[in-house]
């Protein structure tokens, strides 16, 4: 594997909507992921999906997909059980599409205690990737570490879950390590450590298959407010990239900026520059 950059869906100067179609156009621009941005819930067929594989495979674009927004598998019972059946639904689709990791946010701390939460989220985890094993679906589950503290998603809960439960990796977003913390984690040493301690916990391999998240980004005390351009914030991403770099780190890295494929190319050229 290699170190692949693209955007969060498709890239805005794509001439024509549908996923297949903006991976042509993230070919033509010279990116080489796209994550199928499926925040607002999945609209799409088997037939689509086969299209978006075709297209993928044709243009050697890898892809990922980012679940709905609405899941938290620390909630009530019915909230769970409608989490769950969101989760699989994006891996079938997102596996049909030839998509081989998919991330979403586990859930809310609420009103419970935060190890009963994390034991929570974890016993849910297992259902899911026992479901999709059984139904013979090979794709990465990966929890993202969150923007803001009342999130589930710490580094520390992703790689616990990550050695517990066979399919789940962490999908590791540093801007938003930097927005939950404040502003705190920023710089070169910072990126390396959270590289060292993925490893450290889940084996060197796990740096060979990354899932990764960018984006610029603003803070306030709650942790993530809103991402920005990547030029517009504070955020060290020349450092991240280096960091990603010296660690000779592979996997996808999803440009989350709302400048989309304008910072994505941004990215790719920096990182080109750093080799
Ligand atoms: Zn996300």
């Amino acid at each position: 594997m290699t170190l692949r950059i693209g955007t969060s869906g498709i890239p805005r100067s794509s001439a024509r909507p549908g996923t297949d179609h903006g991976i042509r156009r993230a070919r033509e621009l010279g990116l080489q992921c796209l994550e199928m941005a499926w925040v607002n819930g999945i609209k799409m067929g088997d037939e689509a999906a086969d299209r978006i594989a075709r297209a993928a495979r044709e243009n050697d674009l890898a892809l990922t997909a980012h679940a709905p927004y609405y899941i938290n598998l620390c909630g009530a019972a019915d909230v769970v059980r409608r989490s769950l059946e969101r989760l699989l639904t994006t891996g079938r689709l997102a596996a049909r599409c030839g998509a081989e990791s998919f991330c979403f946010h586990a859930g809310f701390y609420q009103a419970l205690e935060p190890a009963e939460a994390r034991r929570r989220v974890q016993r849910a985890l297992r259902g899911l990737t026992a479901r999709l094993r059984d139904e013979g679906i090979a794709i990465d589950v990966r929890p993202e570490l969150t923007g803001k503290p009342s999130q589930l998603g710490s580094l520390e809960e992703l790689l616990d879950w990550s050695a517990e439960v066979a399919g789940v990796r962490p999908c590791v977003d540093f801007s938003h390590q930097y927005a939950r913390t404040g502003g705190r984690v920023n710089r070169y040493e910072d990126f390396m450590e959270m590289l060292d301690a993925i490893a450290g916990r889940l084996g060197p391999g796990s740096l060979q298959r990354l899932h990764v998240h960018v984006s610029g980004i603003e803070y306030g005390p709650l942790g993530e407010r809103r991402h920005l351009p990547l030029r517009r914030s504070r955020f060290r991403y020349r450092e991240l990239l280096r960091a990603l770099r010296d660690r000779g780190i592979s996997g996808w890295v999803v440009c989350e900026s709302p400048e989309m494929e304008d910072d994505a190319l941004h990215l790719l050229r920096v990182y080109r520059r750093l080799r």
